[in-house]
């Protein structure tokens, strides 16, 4: 989610890392910070805000000697942006210095444990408990810092990319990897690391890429010892010649941020649930929801407010939540809401979802609802945001930056989290049979592999793609749960390729949008098995009747639709309630497609923002 950077070998290692963490910004930043060290002193200096900010936060400090040097971009996941929760983190020693990409999830029961053996935390992260239980497992089994970090490794459960330093070893990084990406560039007499090899790409091409639970012991002087986390077995690490040039490398390799990210949710929806959903023992934990149970459950209406795509993730929500936990659900535009003297009850629970968690109308809603006595609880995805200040409580989204104008892993990982929340009511209240509950879990955590599968579909969507480039017009039809699919699809299209494109209940088509449709108009059905499937069957007869051009999305194997429309996408079956999650990914991938055909700026199109901060 975050950048890090570090050096080891014979340079000034402050302009490198400083340079490599420009690089980095793209992944997010809140916050910055660098570790030096030049023999005898090692310095800390970070600072909340932004590379530059960093910068002239350092100004008055001596950087100049340090060969060795550390650097952090966070993007915070526990406790807000601040100085004191930027990276580097040191242990209570002051002996060793951290920095840290991704989740320690298991970091309460750890810290207390911690806190009970003398430790003390100076910050709210994650973080800061990992380099002290790397100290106490250092000094209570008396190991060398290579062994001490793979030691507390093995406790700790969550993603992580690390760089840990000891000022007892200073010729020396530890290095290691689970789920956040980390590379180390290979040069003569120096080591580089970064998250991408974008901070090194001038200094080196040879790369080392650490693999998911690998450990490394970058030691200058030495060759470099990469082992196994878990059974300590030595691993024979692959140096990759990098031929990528630098903007490549940022964007993963991908062409855009917005394919990179479509391609990131398999495992930012992960991210969402890790620690939160426990499938097996039956379990959804999220603090924000069980400090605040009781509203929930008691809850006599519960109001969503929300803007654009996260609007979308409401309506999905609002037929999620009633189906589950049968409390009346009303979704508004944060926009209408604010001005239009609604309704707010005492007993009413607002949920205000929002990617930046800065949209400026909802905020506003949020002030109003606030003001008539509702309980609001907030959904986004920016740590720290107004948002999350604003509400009484809420859950993050964990996506990482989505940098990207047209939101494609926000969405989804909304629908993750609000599903969640219907599924804990749903529990506590009792609404929803055990068995069904259960099922529900198994499937959720199912979900990242299967739009791992959905996404196998982006040829055929590309092909697709080829064929309605130039069409003027565009229809989406989906019904019940995809219903908010098809207008999150339209939107998406319109957004990033300027076709002009309706979502529509597929059923209310012949109340109107049907006489559009000639054999010009591109119709794109989501049609899967579970749900009113005959219903859109019927609805696709329709279409076809009128020479509508049928692009549809069906679950594999589908044989019915398949004779009926000129196009099919395939994609996994799952259970009616959790079908956005996967019928919304070859949406994202059509729109993307037909944007790049026509040449459209993908990342940044025309008129839009990222964050709507004004109204
Ligand atoms: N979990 C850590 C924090 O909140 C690291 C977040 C990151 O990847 O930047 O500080």
């Amino acid at each position: 989610m975050c950048g890090i950077v570090g050096y080891i070998g014979y340079r000034e290692a402050f302009p490198i890392v400083i340079k490599g963490l420009r690089r980095l910004e793209y992944r997010g930043y809140d916050s910055a910070g660098v570790m030096l060290y030049d023999g005898n002193e090692l310095v800390v200096c970070k600072t909340k805000g932004k590379v530059a900010d960093l910068e002239e936060r350092c100004k008055d400090t001596t950087t100049a000697g340090a060969t060795i040097g550390m650097g952090h971009t966070r993007w915070a996941t526990h406790g807000v942006p601040n100085d004191v929760n930027s990276h580097p983190h040191l242990s209570n020693s002051g002996e060793l210095a951290i920095i840290h990409n991704g989740i320690i999830e298991n970091y309460e029961p750890l810290k207390k444990e911690l806190i009970n053996r003398g430790y003390t935390f100076k910050s709210d992260t994650d973080t800061e408990v990992l380099v002290n239980l790397i100290e106490d497992v250092q000094k209570t089994q008396n190991l060398k810092l290579g062994k001490a970090v793979q030691v507390a490794l093995r406790q700790v459960i969550g993603a992580y990319a690390i760089c840990v330093f000891d000022i007892k070893k200073p010729n020396e990084i530890i290095v290691a990897r689970l789920g956040s990406p980390l590379a180390i560039g290979v040069g003569e007499n120096e080591y580089f690391i970064a998250s991408d090899a974008s901070p090194f790409i001038e200094y080196t091409t040879n790369a080392i890429y650490l693999e998911d639970e690998e450990i490394a012991v970058i030691r200058l002087g030495k060759k470099l010892k990469v082992r196994k986390i878990k059974d300590d077995s030595l691993v024979d690490p692959y140096v990759q010649k990098l031929q990528m040039n630098l903007e490549q490398i940022e964007k993963g390799g991908y062409d855009h941020f917005m394919l990179k990210e479509i391609y990131e949710q398999p495992s930012v929806i992960k991210d969402t649930y890790r620690g939160r959903l426990l499938a097996d023992q039956g379990i959804i934990r999220m603090a924000g929801i069980e400090d605040n149970l009781e509203r929930f459950v008691n809850a006599e209406r519960i109001l969503i407010v929300a803007c654009g795509t996260s609007w979308h993730a409401g309506l999905v929500a609002e037929y999620v939540i009633e189906e589950f936990t049968r409390i009346p659900v009303e979704v508004e535009y944060a926009s209408e809401f604010r001005y239009r003297n609604p309704i707010i009850n005492k007993g009413d629970v607002v949920i205000a979802i929002s990617q930046s968690g800065e949209t400026a109308d909802t905020l506003a809603a949020i002030k109003l609802a606030k003001e008539n006595g509702a309980f609001v609880f907030g959904v986004c995805n920016v740590v720290g945001s107004s948002i999350s200040r604003e509400t009484h409580a809420g859950a993050y989204t964990h996506a990482g930056p989505e940098i990207g104008v047209a939101s494609t892993k926000a969405f989804t990982t909304q629908i993750t989290v609000l599903t969640m929340i219907a599924l804990r009511i749903a529990q506590a209240k009792g609404t929803l049979n055990h068995t069904d509950y259960r099922r529900y879990l198994q499937e959720l955590e199912r979900i990242p592999e299967q739009v791992k599968e959905a996404l196998e579909s982006n040829d055929v969507a590309k092909e697709i793609a080829a064929v309605f480039k130039d069409a003027p017009n565009c229809l989406y039809l989906g019904r019940g749960y995809n219903f908010p699919v098809a207008l999150e699809g339209a939107l998406k299209l319109k957004e990033i390729s300027y076709i002009h494109a309706e979502g529509y209940p597929a059923a209310e088509m012949k109340h109107g949008p049907i006489a559009l449709i000639d054999e010009m108009m591109p119709v794109v059905v989501i049609a899967p098995k579970q749900g009113h499937y005959d219903k859109v069957v019927s609805n696709i007869q329709e279409i076809k009747s009128r020479s509508g051009k049928i692009i549809a999305v069906v679950t594999k194997g589908d044989t019915q639709v398949r004779d009926l429309a000129d196009y099919v996408i395939e994609i996994p079956e799952t259970s009616d309630a959790l079908s956005p999650l996967i019928t919304t990914i070859p949406l994202q991938l059509l729109s993307y497609h037909i944007a790049v055909f026509r040449g459209c700026n993908v990342d940044q199109p025309r008129n839009l923002a990222k964050s709507v901060t004004v109204e």
